[in-house]
Formats: structure tokens, C-alpha cells, sequence
């Protein structure tokens, strides 16, 4: 869980970020970024901002920030009835974002957040600098994580069913959980 000044302050910096790297949005989409933390409650380390696009039944267009070094944690986008499960093309705004899919291991020790290696097994890395991108197959575990200057991504995709999607970390649940702080945030205890 973050508490609702976490949140506000991640939105918000996302919102700048999108702003600063040129990408026009709306008022009201900025209001919208969702920022997850993936129930770890590690967002610095582990999270991601997300502003939906567009979301049909059919296709789905996202602009995902990720702040300096930043994962998103590993997961995959499994079948749901006859469809192979989404295919995902990711398109760095503002690089470098790295992208980790299964493959020959890129030797980088300290690529996954620091106690969480077990979590993050696929090790072949993909540098994707602006204007660059890549194309993730379904059911295909991948994870992001963003260099020091943080990241921003398009994700262009077929439909997005991201409460289905599959992640290794058990400990990860897909919906954020907010807690109020407020002005008596001084003698908030995290239950
Ligand atoms: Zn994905």
C-alpha cells in the first residue's frame, strides 16, 4: 500500500515528466495517470505510472514513466479463451529504459531491484533509447526498468486484461492500495 500523498506526488511527477519529454495530454488524462505500486509498497524501487489511451476490446495504447531506476516487476500476458494473450510492442519516449526478456543473460549483476533477483529471471537485455522499440510476444515474461534519469514508454498492444496478467513475485497484486494520510500523517501507522 502508499498513502495518498505518495500517490499524488508520483502522479504528479509523472504528469511533469510527460510534460517535459514533449508528449501532449490532457488535463484530465494527467488526473488519470494510476500509479502502482504492485501491493509492494516499495514504489521507488519498484512501480510504475501509467496513463491508459486508449483501452477496447480490440487494442490498447498506454504511456508508462518510470522514475530512475524504477522496475517494473516481471510478469507475462497470458491466453484468455481463444486469444494468445496480449501482444505488447514497447516504444521508449525518453530512454534509456531497459527491457528484459528470456534469452542469453546480458552480464549485469545488479540489473534487478536489490534483494528481489529471484522475482526478475529473465536476464537478456534490451537497451531501448528514444525512438526505439520492441515487440513482446504473449505469454512472454518481461520486465522494464528504467536508467538513472528515469523513463518513459509507449505500450501499444492488442486488448489489455492487466488483472489477468501473471507476475513471478507472488507477494505482487495488481490493484494499489491507498491509504489516507492527511494533515494528522504524523501519527499514521501502517497496519
Ligand atoms: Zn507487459
Amino acid at each position: 500500500m502508499i498513502t495518498r500523498s505518495e500517490y499524488e506526488a508520483a502522479r504528479q511527477r509523472a504528469a511533469e515528466a510527460i510534460r517535459r519529454a514533449g508528449v501532449v495530454i490532457r488535463r484530465e488524462e494527467e488526473a488519470a495517470i494510476a500509479v502502482a505500486d504492485f501491493g509492494l509498497g516499495r514504489l521507488d524501487a519498484e512501480g510504475a505510472q501509467i496513463l491508459t489511451l486508449v483501452d477496447t476490446d480490440r487494442i490498447s495504447a498506454k504511456v508508462i514513466v518510470l522514475f530512475g531506476g524504477q522496475a517494473l516487476p516481471e510478469h507475462w500476458h497470458p491466453p484468455v479463451g481463444d486469444d494468445p494473450g496480449k501482444e505488447e510492442t514497447l516504444r521508449a519516449i525518453r530512454g534509456p529504459v531497459y527491457v528484459y526478456v528470456p534469452g542469453e543473460p546480458t552480464a549485469a549483476p545488479d540489473a534487478a531491484p536489490s534483494g528481489k533477483g529471484r522475482h526478475y529471471t529473465a536476464r537478456h537485455r534490451i537497451v531501448l533509447g528514444a525512438g526505439e522499440q520492441v515487440t513482446v510476444a504473449p505469454g512472454v515474461a518481461h520486465w522494464l526498468r528504467a536508467g538513472p534519469d528515469g523513463a518513459i514508454l509507449y505500450s501499444f498492444s492488442t486488448t489489455a486484461r492487466d488483472i489477468l496478467d501473471r507476475f513471478t513475485d507472488p507477494d505482487v497484486r495488481r490493484e494499489t492500495i491507498v491509504v489516507d494520510d492527511g494533515p494528522d500523517e504524523g501519527t499514521f501507522t501502517e497496519e
